[in-house]
C-alpha cells in the first residue's frame, strides 16, 4: 500500500484559476479542494546509509546506499522508524531519519549539469506556471485600470500565475499578489527549447544509445517537454528501447508503452564504450558545493557511480569539456566543473561528519557509550531551539554517534537525537561509581494497577502489569515515568502511580461521593472512578416523563425510566479528572426536581492528535518567499509541537499519523474510537484568498452517537479557547464554526468522531501574513505551547 501510494503522481496546488470561483463559496473547507500539477514525491536518502537485512542496526550489511538517492519504500515498522526499501535490486531497512520525501518535477535528485541545478521556481516554470514581463507593468489590486498601483513591475520580472480574469491575469510577484495586463506578459519558452538552447555538457552530442535504463523515478510524457502529459511514471533501472532523441528528451519504448523521457535521466545500458580518458592535469583538491553525481563518464547520459555530499573533497587529475576526471573516498569516475570549487585550505584527513556514520557505529574508538549523570534532554538538532523530543533519565545508556561544539549526537531508545554534553559521562570514572552505590536505595510502592514498561513514554512496549502495592526499587526519577528495578527486572513506571513505601498506604484517594443537594431525586453515590463509563442510578420521590441528565454544566442525554427508577451509563470520554458534577433535573405534575452529587475521576486524558494530509496528499500548497509551503509538513509540526507540549503536561497523546504518509479520514477517527479519545484534535492549515487570514476552528455540528451531545456543546466550548490560544500566540481569530459551511458540506472527521472533537485551521497559507507567522519559529513554539495550556484549563481547572 505504501509503496503504490508513493508511487502516485498526485500534487495539489492551488495556482492556475483554482482560487477566485470556489474560493469565498467554500470558506474554510477550500484547502480539501484538487488541483493537479507536474510534480511527484520520492523517499530519498538523505546522506550515505548501511541498508542492513534486518532493523533495529541488527542483521548484515546489505549494500552502502549514497545520500540523493531515490529508495521504494516496500513496508514501515515501528512506529515508521524502519523502512524496509528497495533500491538498485537490492533490499533491506535502514532508519526513516535518512529517508526524506521530496517533491520533484522532471528534475535529477542531485545536480550534475547546468540544466538541472534548478530551484523550485524553475521547475515550475517549466511546467508553464510563470510568465514574464515584458516591458515595465503595473500590479494592480484588481482586474482594472482604474485599480490602485500596488508596484511597477520592471521589464522581465518573473510572475507566478494564480488566476485570470478579462484581460489581466492574477499573480504572485515580488512579494506581493495582484492583477497585470496579460498583454503586458510572456510564456517562457517551452521546456524542449529551453532545454536544448541551455548550454550542455559535450557529452550529450554522443550518438544514440540503443537501450537504456531509467535512473530514478522517471516521467514518460506524451511528448518532448514538460508541459507535456504524464503518461506513468516509471521506476528506477527500467530498460527502454530508444526510437530517437529531440533536444534533451528521448522518445522510448518502455514495458508501459511508448513515450518521451529526459535523457538526463536514464543511463546506458551494455558494454560501456570506451571512454575518453580526458586530459591530464596537475593533481588538485577540489570541495563538492552540492551533493553531486559520480559518473562513469564524462556526460550525464553515463551511469552514476555514486552520489556524495556537498562539501565532500576530491582530487581531479584529468579533464574533459565540463568534466573532470576525479577520485573520491578511494573511487574513480567523473564530475561536473560547475559543482567543484577550490579548495581554499590544504587537504586534511579531516572527512565530512557525514561520511562513515551509520547505524550502529560509533565516532568513538576507545568508548563507544556514555551515561547520562542526571537527566538529559534530547533534541532534534545540535542546539535548543531545535524541537526537543523527550528527556532520558539518568543512568540511561547512550551510544555516542557525532558531536558538535558542545553538543552529541546520541543513539538511544532507537532514535537518534542530541544532548548537551554536559548531561553525559563516561562509564566507569571513579566518583560517578561511587556516587551511585553511596545512594540510598528507594522503595516505592504501585497506588494501582500500573504497566511496566520497558522504556519511558507510553509508546514503550508493556512488559507487564503491576498489582497495587507492588514494592520496586527506584532506579533513577524522570520527568514523567521513574526507572525502577522490580522482580529481576528493570523497566519503567508512570511517576504518577508510584509513592514512597515508607508512607502509610493509603488504600485509594477516597473521597466520598457528596451526597449534595437533592430536591425530589435521589443518586446513589458513584464511587471513585478511572478512565472507564460510569453507571449511576437512583430514583425519584414524583413520577416523572422525562429526566434530563448533565455533567460539568453539559447536558448529556436523557436517564433510563422505569418506573420511579432511573439509569444511566456516562462515557468515560466525556468526563474530566478530578471532582465531576452531575446533575438530573425531571418535572413531575407538582413541580421540578433536581438531584445533584459529584464523584471522582482519576483518570490521565487521552488526547488524540491528527495532522492533515500526508504522503501524496499534500493539502494546500502556496508559494511563499520563494518556497513551497505544503499544508501537510506544517500541519504535522504544529502536531508534533503540541504532543511534546500536552505530554509534559502530563496528557496521553496518540497521533494519528507519525509520519509523512496518507491516512483516510476513517482511519484518523478509528484511531480515536480506538483509544476512546477524551479530545480527538485535527490540525491543518488553509488556504483561499489572499485577503483571507486568521485561524479558524471547527466542531462538530450532529454527532453520530446521541449519547455523545455534550461532546459536540463541550467541542464548541473548546473551539473558543482555542481561539484564545490563537489571540495569546498572536494571530487573528475568525472564529468557531459549526462544521456545516454554506455549501452545506459536513467535516468527515469531526461528525464521526464518538468524541470532543475539533478540526483548527492554523492560519491561511495563501495570505503571506499568515505564511509568515506559520512558518516563524516564535510562533511555532509559541501556538503549541497557548494551546497545550488551554487545553489543561479546559480538563484539569474546572470548579
Ligand atoms: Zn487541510
Amino acid at each position: 500500500m505504501f509503496s503504490k501510494r508513493a508511487r502516485e503522481i498526485i500534487l495539489k496546488a492551488t495556482l492556475l484559476g483554482s482560487a477566485s470561483a470556489a474560493g469565498f463559496a467554500a470558506g474554510p473547507l477550500m484547502d480539501h479542494q484538487q488541483h493537479t500539477a507536474y510534480a511527484r514525491s520520492l523517499y530519498m536518502t538523505t546522506e550515505s546509509v548501511v541498508l542492513k537485512t534486518a532493523m533495529n542496526g541488527e542483521g548484515s550489511d546489505v549494500v552502502v546506499i549514497p545520500a540523493n538517492e531515490a529508495v521504494n519504500v516496500e513496508s514501515v515498522h515501528q512506529n515508521q522508524a524502519w523502512a524496509n526499501v528497495s533500491w538498485k535490486g537490492n533490499r533491506g531497512y535502514l532508519h526513516t531519519m535518512y529517508l526524506e520525501l521530496r517533491t520533484v518535477s522532471d528534475a535529477a535528485p542531485a545536480n550534475d549539469a547546468p540544466a538541472q541545478a534548478s530551484d523550485n521556481k524553475q521547475s515550475y516554470r517549466k511546467d508553464g506556471f510563470y510568465r514574464f514581463t515584458t516591458q515595465e507593468t503595473a500590479l494592480r489590486t484588481r482586474p482594472s485600470a482604474a485599480a490602485n498601483t500596488l508596484k511597477a513591475l520592471p521589464k522581465g520580472s518573473d510572475v507566478l500565475l494564480i488566476d485570470e480574469a478579462g484581460t489581466y491575469y492574477q499573480v504572485y510577484a515580488e512579494g506581493t499578489y495582484g492583477w497585470v495586463l496579460k498583454a503586458h506578459t510572456e510564456d517562457y519558452p517551452t521546456a524542449s527549447a529551453s532545454l536544448s538552447a541551455a548550454k550542455k555538457p559535450q557529452a550529450q552530442a554522443s550518438p544514440v544509445v540503443e537501450k537504456v535504463q531509467t535512473t530514478v523515478w522517471l516521467n514518460l510524457r506524451a511528448a518532448a517537454g514538460t508541459q507535456h502529459r504524464i503518461l506513468t511514471t516509471l521506476a528506477p533501472k527500467v530498460e527502454l528501447q530508444v526510437l530517437r532523441r529531440s533536444g534533451g528528451w528521448l522518445q522510448v519504448i518502455s514495458p508501459e508503452g511508448q513515450g518521451w523521457v529526459h535523457s538526463d535521466f536514464v543511463a546506458r545500458l551494455g558494454s560501456p564504450s570506451p571512454q575518453d580518458p580526458g586530459t591530464a592535469l596537475p593533481p588538485k583538491t577540489l570541495k563538492t558545493s552540492t551533493a553531486l553525481n559520480l559518473r562513469g563518464g564524462a556526460g550525464t547520459s553515463y551511469e552514476i557511480l555514486g552520489t556524495v555530499p556537498a562539501g565532500t573533497r576530491v582530487s581531479a587529475t584529468a579533464e574533459s569539456g565540463s568534466w573532470y576526471f576525479v577520485s573520491v573516498n578511494g573511487r574513480t569516475g567523473w564530475m561536473h566543473k560547475d559543482y567543484l570549487l577550490e579548495a581554499l585550505e590544504p587537504s586534511t584527513p579531516d572527512p565530512n561528519p557525514l561520511d562513515g556514520v551509520f547505524p550502529g557505529e560509533s565516532l568513538r574508538p576507545d568508548g563507544y557509550h556514555m551515561v547520562a549523570r542526571r537527566t538529559a534532554d534530547l533534541y532534534l538538532g545540535a542546539g535548543t531551539s531545535y524541537p526537543k523530543t523527550g528527556s532520558a533519565s539518568k543512568g540511561t545508556d547512550f551510544l555516542i554517534i557525532d558531536q558538535q561544539k558542545d553538543w552529541l549526537q546520541v543513539y538511544t531508545g532507537g532514535s537518534y537525537r542530541w544532548t548537551q554534553k554536559e548531561n553525559l559521562t563516561d562509564y566507569g570514572v571513579p566518583g560517578n561509581q561511587a556516587d551511585e552505590s553511596q545512594r540510598p536505595v528507594v522503595v516505592l510502592h504501585t497506588t494501582e494497577y500500573v504497566n511496566f514498561r520497558a522504556g519511558e513514554g507510553l509508546n514503550f512496549p508493556i512488559r507487564g502489569v503491576l498489582p497495587p502495592n507492588t514494592q520496586v526499587t527506584l532506579l533513577s526519577r524522570g520527568a514523567l515515568f521513574h526507572k525502577v528495578h522490580h522482580n529481576g527486572r528493570d523497566g519503567y513506571i508512570h511517576k504518577d502511580y508510584l509513592k514512597d513505601a515508607s508512607k502509610p498506604v493509603n488504600p485509594t484517594p477516597s473521597e466520598p461521593s457528596n451526597p449534595g443537594i437533592s430536591q425530589g431525586i435521589r443518586i446513589a453515590p458513584v464511587g471513585p472512578k478511572a478512565q472507564e463509563d460510569i453507571p449511576i442510578q437512583g430514583s425519584t420521590e414524583q413520577s416523572v416523563s422525562r429526566l434530563k441528565v448533565f455533567l460539568n454544566g453539559s447536558y448529556l442525554n436523557d436517564a433510563t425510566l422505569s418506573g420511579r427508577s432511573f439509569s444511566y451509563v456516562i462515557p468515560a470520554n466525556i468526563t474530566r479528572p478530578g471532582t465531576n458534577r452531575l446533575r438530573l433535573e425531571g418535572s413531575s405534575p407538582s413541580g421540578a426536581l433536581v438531584g445533584e452529587t459529584t464523584f471522582q475521576v482519576n483518570k490521565r486524558p487521552i488526547i488524540v492528535l491528527d495532522a492533515g494530509h500526508g504522503g501524496v496528499d499534500p493539502g494546500a500548497v502556496y508559494p511563499f518567499e520563494g518556497r513551497i509551503l505544503q499544508e501537510k509538513e506544517y500541519a504535522f509540526r504544529y502536531t508534533n509541537a503540541l504532543k511534546n507540549e500536552l505530554s509534559a503536561l502530563g496528557f496521553q497523546v496518540i497521533m494519528t499519523r507519525t509520519g509523512d504518509y496518507d491516512l483516510e479520514l476513517s482511519e484518523r477517527v478509528d484511531v480515536a474510537r480506538r483509544y476512546n479519545a477524551d479530545l480527538l484534535l485535527s490540525i491543518h492549515h488553509n488556504a483561499g484568498p489572499p485577503a483571507a487570514y486568521g485561524g479558524l476552528t471547527l466542531y462538530p455540528s450532529t454527532m453520530k452517537n446521541p449519547s455523545t451531545q455534550a461532546a459536540q456543546s463541550e467541542s464548541r466550548d473548546i473551539s473558543e479557547l482555542f481561539g484564545k490560544a490563537y489571540e495569546n500566540a498572536g494571530m487573528y481569530y475568525r472564529g468557531a464554526y459549526r462544521d456545516v459551511d454554506v455549501t452545506g458540506h459536513t467535516l468527515y472527521l469531526t461528525r464521526n468522531a464518538q468524541s470532543r472533537s475539533i478540526l483548527t485551521e492554523v492560519g491561511f497559507l495563501s495570505n503571506a501574513s499568515d505564511a509568515q507567522k506559520v512558518t516563524s519559529k516564535t510562533f511555532q513554539q509559541r501556538f503549541p505551547k497557548e494551546l497545550a495550556q488551554q487545553i489543561y484549563d479546559f480538563f484539569y481547572r474546572h470548579e
